[in-house]
């Protein structure tokens, strides 16, 4: 990957801008030398791109939930964003069911997913009206005993995961529907079909099927391969019981994100197209739909802006340490080939930075040798004070910490442009508004124990 070009193209252009005002107005300084930046427009315009890619493969009348998937960005704000947007949540611990609801998802446009509920978790959701999703066999033995015989017509719509074993992409710890993944009731294991078809049969509260098949680095084809497999058990079950048991069909997000380029591809509505050849069936107004997309709806639309705090060499190797590294980019830094990253870099001003491109290394502020961001990265030089923007950032970076080194997760903020009018003079500024403060050492202390100080002195 080359150096990105800053500047040119409209995206850029927003991006640049972005850049410059968030130095000027001190949102990134010397002494909060990394922040996160979410596109506030950008995020609206994927939300209501996601929206028309599925109106316009389905029958009129369609019911259609498009659940975020809260783990890909887990912070209030974003989430109200996207409700205001049209969208619901999809949660997997009662801490991203806490966030859903800080946020005023309405449980009713909340779904349930995790393969490890416990007893009170499917409680708590079926006293709130919360969507489950069942992941196993051994789950729906519990939802059976949770459940009273009578008044099903008032429950959530309670489904049940299949994995329709259909192979994974090029990222193994993403697949989620190789034959022997951890997720869901396995579709092709032996006897399993007939099971599926009875536990339908047997319970009349058990309305929903859910399959999520990938993530990034899986292939449309074999995402809608799946979507078609766990469709044809839907209508075996409906065929079988004679009524439409399964009345809707939840299926899951993992549209891939091109971090190559400015360029939004796989769109949703390239995806939608082929799940509308693959499925046809899916989409004619007989099933209500849920989608559970999280990295396509964000990862463009956000950034780490971070300061270079050295420029140095080491055996001819040119290093620029900045402060954003493992902490805020977990999954590049331990596995970076599967996950680069473009790296912008800009000035002490935040401005594009010119130069002839040199091979460099972009790391981290963490303690380890590997807390690299880029190896050998063709960049204009990079110097004490200047800036680096790892793109394509908005959905599992910034959002998911780790909190090694204790340092801070770092403030997040949601900015738009708009023209600002200065006597007779408009002219295009970008405003801010805090997401999440950075975290600070009273935090991190408190985090760390401080409160039990002396506890383990107390033992022998
Ligand atoms: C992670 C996850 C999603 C979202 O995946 P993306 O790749 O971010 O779209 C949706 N559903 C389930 C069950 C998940 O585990």
């Amino acid at each position: 990957m080359g150096h990105v070009e800053s500047g040119s193209g409209s995206t850029a252009r927003r991006r640049d801008a972005a850049v410059w005002a968030a130095v000027r107005q001190g949102i990134v300084t010397a002494d909060r030398p990394v922040a996160g930046l979410l596109d506030v427009p950008g995020i609206r315009a994927a939300a209501a791109a996601l929206h028309r890619a599925f109106a316009q493969v389905s029958a009129p009348g369609t019911d259609v939930l498009h659940a975020f998937a809260v783990k890909a960005a887990p912070l209030v704000p974003v989430l109200r964003l996207l409700a205001e947007e049209g969208l619901g949540a999809e949660v997997a611990s009662p801490g991203e069911l806490a966030l859903a609801r800080a946020a005023g998802v309405p449980p009713a446009r909340t779904v349930l997913d995790s393969p490890a509920k416990t007893p009170a978790e499917l409680r708590e959701a079926l006293a709130l009206g919360v969507a489950v999703n069942a992941d196993s066999r051994e789950e729906l033995t519990r939802l059976d005993a949770l459940l009273p015989d009578s008044d099903t017509a008032s429950l959530p719509p309670l489904g049940l995961r299949v994995n329709p074993q259909v192979g994974g992409g090029s990222i193994s710890a993403l697949s989620t529907a190789t034959p022997t993944s951890k997720f869901g009731v396995p579709l092709r294991d032996e006897g399993a079909r007939e099971w599926l078809v009875r536990a339908y049969a047997e319970r009349p509260w058990l309305t929903r099927i859910h399959a999520h098949v990938g993530s990034q680095g899986c292939p449309l084809e074999l995402m809608a391969a799946g979507i078609r497999a766990v469709y044809e058990l839907a209508e075996e079950v409906n065929e079988h019981v004679g009524a439409r048991r399964v009345r809707s069909v939840d299926i899951g997000g993992g549209l891939p994100v091109n971090f190559a380029s400015d360029d939004v591809t796989p769109t949703h509505a390239t995806y939608a197209r082929l799940l509308a050849e693959a499925v046809p069936g899916l989409f004619d107004g007989r099933y209500g739909l849920v989608t559970e997309f999280g990295r396509s709806l964000l990862a463009k639309s956000g950034m780490v802006l971070a300061r270079v705090e050295y420029a140095k060499s080491a055996g001819g190797r040119r290093i620029a340490v900045t402060h954003a590294g493992a902490q805020v980019a977990v999954r590049t830094v331990f596995a970076p080939e599967a996950w680069p990253l473009r790296v912008a870099v800009y000035d002490a001003w935040g401005r594009p930075k010119e130069g002839a491109p040199e091979s460099q290394d972009v790391a981290g502020p963490c303690c380890f040798a590997g807390d690299l961001i880029a190896t050998g990265r063709s960049l204009p030089r990079l110097e004490a004070g200047d800036h680096v923007a790892l793109l394509d950032t908005g959905a599992y970076y910034f959002s998911n910490h780790f909190a090694y080194n204790t340092l801070p997760r770092p403030g997040v903020y949601g900015y738009a442009e708009h023209q600002r009018t200065e006597g007779a003079e408009t002219a295009p500024s970008v405003r801010f508004v805090p997401v999440r403060p950075p975290q600070s050492l009273d935090e991190l202390v408190a985090e760390s124990g401080g409160a039990h100080a002396v506890g383990l002195t107390a033992l022998r």
